[in-house]
Order: structure tokens, then C-alpha cells, then sequence
């Protein structure tokens, strides 16, 4: 699994929407990878707050915002 395999995977992972088997890889990945792992944390804790308000909404917004702050630090990597 990639940085984008599992960003793509990342909204099902929290929607519940994952097989087992895939969340074995996502689990694989994130104990690899340092940024996946702090991107997998910071989503989940900006979504308990979401939660706690009652307005949870997983938005193509935050999605965007996600998405551009992993990309950003693989790039960084990469280098
Ligand atoms: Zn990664």
C-alpha cells in the first residue's frame, strides 16, 4: 500500500466501510509510515471534535484538506 492507496481508503477506513483484509494494510502501512500514521491521528481527532458539536460531516472540504496535507509531507519525503 501507498500514501495515495491509503488515502483513498482513508474516508472508508472511517466510515467503517473497510474489509478486513484492507485494514490490515492500512494497519501495515500507517506502523510504517510516520505521516500516514500522524494524518491517520490528526483526522480522527478532528473528528471527535466534529462529533462531540453533533455536526459531524465528513466533507469533500476537509477530504481536500486532508488530502493536500499528506501529499504535501510524501513529497517531502521523497526528496
Ligand atoms: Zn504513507
Amino acid at each position: 500500500m501507498t500514501c495515495t492507496d491509503f488515502l483513498s481508503k482513508l474516508t472508508d477506513y472511517f466510515d467503517g466501510q473497510i474489509g478486513a483484509e484492507l485494514m490490515v494494510e492500512v494497519k501495515h502501512h500507517i506502523a510504517e509510515c510516520h505521516h500516514c500514521h500522524v494524518v491517520l491521528d490528526t483526522t480522527k481527532q478532528t473528528i471527535e471534535v466534529y462529533r462531540d458539536n453533533e455536526i459531524y460531516e465528513f466533507s469533500p472540504e476537509l477530504q481536500n484538506r486532508i488530502h493536500t496535507a499528506i501529499m504535501t509531507k510524501c513529497r517531502a519525503i521523497a526528496k
